[in-house]
C-alpha cells in the first residue's frame, strides 16, 4: 500500500479536523440563518418591508447555493479519508503537498493540473469569444 505515504498521521488527523471545523462552522450558521428567516416574516408588516425582506431572502439564498457546494465539497473530502484516497490529484494521481492541503483541504487537483485546467479554461473563454466574434462578422457580410 503506497497510499498516504507523503502525509502524516497526524497531518491527516489535522486536515480531517479542519475539514469537519469548517463544515460544522456553516450548518451552524445556517441554523441561525433559519432563525432569522422566521422572525423577519413574522415581522412583515408593510409593503417596503416585504421588498427588503425579498432582497434579502434571495440574498442568503445565493449564499445558501453557494455554501451548500461548498458543504458538498466537504462532505466529499470527508469520503475520501475513509478510503484512503485524501491528497491524491484526480486527475494525474500525484500527491498533493501538505501545504496545498492545509490552504485549501478540500482541493482535487495538484498545483500543476490546477494551473493547467485554468488555462483550459482560459483558451475556452478565448475560443468561445473569437467564435462569437466571426459569427458576427459572418452575420454582418
Ligand atoms: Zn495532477
Amino acid at each position: 500500500m503506497k497510499r498516504f505515504n507523503h502525509l502524516t498521521i497526524k497531518q491527516l488527523k489535522e486536515l480531517k479536523e479542519k475539514i469537519i471545523a469548517e463544515r460544522d462552522r456553516i450548518l451552524e450558521s445556517h441554523k441561525i440563518n433559519d432563525e432569522k428567516f422566521y422572525i423577519s416574516k413574522e415581522d412583515q408588516s408593510d409593503e417596503v418591508d416585504l421588498a427588503s425582506t425579498d432582497y434579502e431572502n434571495s440574498h442568503m439564498l445565493r449564499l445558501r447555493n453557494r455554501e451548500i457546494f461548498y458543504v458538498r465539497k466537504l462532505n466529499n473530502a470527508l469520503k475520501k479519508f475513509s478510503v484512503e484516497e485524501y491528497g491524491f490529484c484526480e486527475e494525474c494521481g500525484a500527491e498533493i503537498k501538505f501545504q496545498r492541503l492545509l490552504a485549501r483541504p478540500t482541493a482535487e487537483l495538484c498545483i500543476l493540473c490546477k494551473e493547467e485546467s485554468e488555462r483550459d479554461e482560459q483558451n475556452n473563454v478565448m475560443a468561445a469569444r473569437s467564435k462569437s466574434y466571426s459569427d458576427a462578422v459572418n452575420l454582418a457580410q
